[in-house]
């Protein structure tokens, strides 16, 4: 160690000094062992700054950095952020954003105490399905439905009540594995059932199934492959014919549709992917869908169908262990609400405004920002319109492109530069998250809605050597 370095070590205030400092508004809000902890994290931050060779803090200084931490730390973890990745139900990101009547029911249910399980009519206990009941059944035309965690615990649920230590028949192209460990193989074995796969990757037909019934069949099962597609010479056997096929044997067919719509997209220029009251139309004796993905609420998982198995589900004691809480119920049955009204479904469902956002309105927004972010970003980068694709996400339509507009960014010096301005924007009070593709780092501007907020985020970006 230098001399000078010495010396700058020696002329770093001790805490108590630093402390003396601190507003005692500060100390109030934050508490007396934080500010602490926060001062002492920057000194030593400040040491190590003086080893490398840089000029000691200020007391000043030091009181600023200690109180951004502290800022920093009391903000919660889960930090709101700007999804400019182009996938709109991006799993990482929490998926679905929900539709303000569905955050207002849930405040309610968080702040009071509701009638979860009671019926106000009889004065008896009651069941915390019946508030979705009659809503399930209208928008998928089944009999019954109940609700759970998710999707993973429905497709669980479902088959450990049709199948356990029974036989599930299901086709070779069908055994997934979306993100996150869902392998249905595997989900079928902790379910209890016994997996009979039949047919081949690309090719399985009704004889493969009608083969392999036997009387230890529990359930067909049919899955949506959400997140691939299986192109070329290819065949599978739809809905209708399984459950007519299950039905010579008193079979139920249980169909995962995975994201599973309530309504037909292509109205909003989407592709068509079949909609939960198709599968059970189709003769689907248990349907299972997702509650964040396509339909816009909360995380949940559906089971939709056959009255009789809807009742043996709800008295399977796994049920209890997968139920959710009168938070979530408060926010499902705002968003399923939202589905009476389909002519204003895509302005009140930010799920479906996002997806259905039309292209010039977002090319108009990549226009505004262009000489903005081309000013804050300075001379070391490039900035320029671009076309690119957003996706559905979340294992809905995966081959769906919607085109979309965005901005494009290149580092004028390395791959180094752009690195560094990536982790820059993962750093600001609200993080920027684009897309790095063709060695650019793409903003897609579809999932952008406050203009004004992103353009006073951008603005921190000068601030940042502070931290
Ligand atoms: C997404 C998906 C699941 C899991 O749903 P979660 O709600 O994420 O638990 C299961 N099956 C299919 C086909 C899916 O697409």
């Amino acid at each position: 160690m230098t001399e000078l370095e010495s010396r700058n070590l020696r002329r770093l205030p001790s805490v108590t000094t630093i402390l003396d400092h601190v507003p005692p508004a500060i100390l109030l809000r934050f508490g007396h062992p934080a500010v602490t902890t926060a001062i002492r994290t920057r000194i030593d931050c400040a040491r190590e700054a003086i080893k490398a060779g840089a000029a000691p803090a200020t007391i000043e200084d030091l009181v600023l950095r200690a109180l951004l931490q502290l800022e920093q730390e009391a903000g919660s973890s889960l930090r709101p952020l700007f999804n400019l990745t182009g996938t709109v139900l991006h799993t990482n990101l929490g998926r679905a954003v929900l539709a303000e009547p569905a955050i207002d029911a849930a405040i309610v249910a968080m702040r009071e105490v509701v009638a979860l399980e009671f019926d106000l009519e009889t004065g008896q206990r009651g069941d915390r399905d019946n508030h979705l009941r009659d809503l399930l059944c209208k928008l998928t035309g089944a009999e019954d439905g109940t609700i759970v965690n998710n999707n993973a615990a429905a497709v669980l649920l479902a088959l450990n009540t049709l199948a356990q230590q029974r036989e599930a028949i299901v086709s070779r192209g069908e055994l997934i594995e979306i993100g996150g460990a869902f392998r249905m193989p595997d989900i079928m074995t902790r379910a209890g059932a016994i997996m009979v796969e039949v047919g081949t990757t690309n090719r399985t037909h009704a004889k493969d199934y009608r083969a392999a019934l036997s009387p230890q069949t529990g359930a067909i099962l049919k899955v949506h492959t959400s997140n691939y597609r299986i192109q070329g010479f290819t065949a599978e056997v739809g809905a209708a014919e399984l459950a007519a096929i299950g039905a010579t044997a008193s079979v139920p067919l249980l169909y995962d549709l995975g994201s599973g719509s309530l309504i037909d997209l292509s109205h909003y220029g989407l592709g068509r992917e079949s909609t939960v009251r198709e599968a059970v139309r189709q003769g689907a004796a248990l349907v299972t869908f997702s509650g964040d993905k396509l339909l816009g609420g909360p995380q949940a998982g559906f089971i939709v169908g056959r009255a009789d198995l809807i009742a043996a589900v709800n008295s399977n004691p796994l049920k209890r262990a997968l139920r959710v809480d009168k938070i979530r119920l408060a926010a499902i049955e705002a968003t399923l609400k939202l589905y009476h009204d389909p002519e204003r479904l895509a302005e009140r469902l930010p799920t479906l405004r996002l997806l259905a956002r039309p292209k010039h309105e977002i090319e108009a927004l990549a226009r505004r920002l262009l000489p903005i972010v081309t000013q804050t970003l300075g001379d070391g980068f490039t900035v320029a319109l671009c076309e690119c694709d957003s996706q559905i996400g979340s294992g809905a339509l995966p081959l769906e492109a919607i085109a979309s507009a965005g901005l494009a960014i290149r580092s004028r010096s390395s791959s180094g530069a752009l690195n560094q301005l990536t982790t820059a924007l993962r750093r600001l009070t609200r993080p920027i998250i684009g897309r790095t593709a063709d060695g650019g780092l793409i903003l897609d501007l579809r999932c952008l809605t406050d203009e004004d907020q992103f353009v006073s985020t951008l603005s921190e970006l000068g601030d940042q050597a502070l931290i």
